[in-house]
Order: C-alpha cells, then sequence, then structure tokens
C-alpha cells in the first residue's frame, strides 16, 4: 500500500467519517450491512483499511495477523474520530480535496461553464467559472459558500495532529 494514497471501508459506527474522508480525497466506502464477515471481505478484496467501533472486528484473525488493517475508533465525538485516523495514517488532510462525491465516492469529472447552463441556479452560473460533476448521480459542484465551509473544516482538521495530544 502506498503512503499517502490509503483507502478505506467506514463502518456505519463512524459513519460521519466518510463523508469527510471523502472530502480528503480518499476513496471511501459506507458499510451499512450488519454482515461483518461481508465489510472484511470487501476491505481484503479492495486493500482498504477498516475504520469501526466494533471490538470484535478486531479480534479477527486477518486483523490480529496483520493481513488486514484496521483502526478502532476511541471516541464517540465525529471530529475527535477524525483526528485519531488522521494521526494514526499520518493522512494528508489536502490529499486531493474535491476530488470525489462526496455522497457517492466517485471520482467527479471537469465541466465547462457550457455544459452547466440551465443546470445550477442563474446566480451560480454568473458568478463561477468552474465546475465538477459526479458521474453516478450527476450533482454538480462548484466552489460557492458550501465548498468554502468545507474548506475550512479541511484547515482545522489538518490541526489535529497537535490537539490530540493535548
Ligand atoms: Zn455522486
Amino acid at each position: 500500500m502506498i503512503i499517502g494514497n490509503f483507502k478505506f471501508i467506514v463502518d456505519s459506527n463512524v459513519g460521519k467519517l466518510a463523508k469527510w474522508l471523502r472530502m480528503m480525497g480518499y476513496d471511501t466506502l459506507f458499510f451499512n450491512g450488519s454482515n461483518d464477515s461481508s465489510m472484511v471481505t470487501t476491505a481484503l478484496n479492495e486493500g482498504r483499511v477498516i475504520l469501526t467501533r466494533d471490538t470484535q472486528i478486531m479480534k479477527r484473525r486477518v486483523v490480529t495477523s496483520g493481513r488486514l488493517k484496521a483502526i478502532l475508533i476511541r471516541s464517540d465525538e465525529p471530529e475527535l474520530q477524525m483526528c485519531q485516523v488522521i494521526n494514526d495514517l499520518n493522512l494528508d488532510c489536502q490529499f486531493r480535496p474535491f476530488a470525489i462525491c462526496l455522497e457517492c465516492n466517485q471520482p467527479l469529472l471537469e465541466r465547462s461553464k457550457q455544459q452547466v447552463e440551465g443546470v445550477v441556479p442563474p446566480y451560480v452560473f454568473r458568478m463561477q467559472s468552474q465546475y465538477m460533476e459526479c458521474p453516478a448521480c450527476h450533482r454538480i459542484y462548484w466552489r460557492g459558500t458550501h465548498w468554502q465551509a468545507m474548506n475550512r473544516k479541511l484547515n482545522k482538521f489538518e490541526e489535529c495532529q497537535q490537539k490530540e495530544e493535548l
């Protein structure tokens, strides 16, 4: 596995992490099922790190033997959960920001202004010149206020390293 290029599978008990990891550009599956074995199989097949609060998963031989990397999340507070992952893996919070659809984990495609005319609200069309589209859900992303708020979030996560030591 290349350092800095982690892929994840996020258990539903730490579901909030999926969106934030995608925001940073990490390929992240959200596991919504109840069958832990299928999550473990997917993680093994696709080289994904498991993020979970389930201690049973940590006891599995594939995990204890080191074949499969899993991180047991300690906090029940989502931002602290994120800090733990960032610190444990030394993640780059600005890995590939806004390269992945936050909803469906697909890589976004660049779109020209002409391509989104009539699709985005007129005031957005007037203000913005760069757009990206998710090939799966066709959601259009642009650098508006929502984007800025997410950017602030990423900057905040970059401060995690110091924070967790307190
Ligand atoms: Zn999408």
